[in-house]
């Protein structure tokens, strides 16, 4: 039997494949297509959320596959579960959340994260590659999430009100506007700064005191050059809840290795500095000890709130 999540697909492949466009471009005109009501796959009663942002997330892998592009990675549906799971533990008993991906690509992370938390969700998706952008944007419309998107430098000065949540698969490497990076702390006095430690600014600049910033970082964050100068940042604007080590066969090689941080903004609610969980996700395929990974996780989540 075919799945609704294959339905999608298979909708949406149809139409690209046939398309006299980037195939990219093309799933942006398929949904379009499917949302004016022209078309569309004919899907169960039983359809998800999640069924369609699998069914268009395996479209967008096939046109990233022939248009490859390495700084344009899709978070994998591996860590944006993970990253989902954390994010709504940690907020179960809050209302109207909000939610920010400053640099939210094709919004896998974001719609992962939203589809998790449920209704009442609403969020902002900042970006600076504009068919990305397209793609979150007619993603989000077919699954009925609010979402405002702005194409933009997200190290630029945004306009967004300060959120509960903010998720972030950070892009890692050189930020070449020196001038711009300037109006951060994370700014080393020679050469470019980091642009995923500025992410990290930014995100929690954008964070309401009590809430939460959750980063899928290069996995030696806390040792690289620059990392004398995030250590005391972090210190004093943020208080890090959780440094949670992937597994390092989910990357080609244990150089690209990456974790998920859970920094929280600083309230006068918190009075004590709780104690940092630092943990290693099991090997994923085994159903048993991540059954278990998520049960500790959960007591963490918890404690926390
Ligand atoms: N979470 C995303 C998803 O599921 O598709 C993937 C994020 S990808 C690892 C990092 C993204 O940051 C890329 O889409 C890239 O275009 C974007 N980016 C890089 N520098 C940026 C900047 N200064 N402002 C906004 N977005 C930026």
């Amino acid at each position: 039997m075919t799945t609704d999540t294959e339905k999608v697909f298979s909708f949406i492949d149809t139409y690209a494949e046939t398309a006299d466009q980037l195939y990219l471009e093309a799933i942006i005109e398929a949904c379009e297509h499917w949302l004016s009501n022209e078309g569309g796959p004919s899907l169960s009663e039983s359809v998800s959320k999640e069924d369609i942002r699998r069914g268009i997330q395996l479209a967008i892998l096939k046109g990233m596959k022939q248009n490859a592009q390495p700084h344009h990675q899709m978070t994998p549906d591996s860590i944006g579960m993970l990253i989902a799971h954390i994010a709504n533990q940690l907020t179960v008993d809050r209302h109207n959340l909000t939610v920010l991906d400053p640099a939210a690509g094709t919004g896998n992370l974001l719609h992962t994260v939203m589809n998790a938390i449920g209704n009442g969700v609403t969020a902002t998706a900042v970006e600076i590659d504009d068919i990305l952008i397209r793609l979150a944007a007619v993603a989000a419309e077919l699954l009925e999430h609010p979402v405002s998107f702005y194409v933009q430098d997200a190290l630029r000065p945004m306009l967004v009100d300060p959120v509960d949540i903010t998720v972030c698969d950070v892009p890692v490497g050189f930020y070449p506007d020196d001038d711009n990076a300037l109006n951060y702390a994370l700014m080393p006095a020679e050469g470019h700064a980091y642009a995923h430690h500025l992410f990290i600014e930014q995100s929690m600049n954008h964070t309401k005191s009590g809430g939460y910033g959750l980063f899928i970082v290069p996995a030696n964050l806390f040792d690289s050059e620059q990392s004398s100068l995030l250590h005391p940042f972090l210190k004093k604007e943020t208080i890090i809840r959780a440094v949670i080590q992937l597994p390092d066969s989910l990357f080609k090689s244990s150089t690209h290795a990456k974790s998920i941080v859970v920094l929280q903004k600083p309230s006068t609610e918190i009075i004590a500095t709780p104690d940092v969980m630092l943990a290693k996700v099991p090997n994923m395929t085994d159903k048993r000890a991540m059954a278990l990974f998520l049960q500790k996780i959960d007591m963490w989540a918890t404690e926390s709130e």
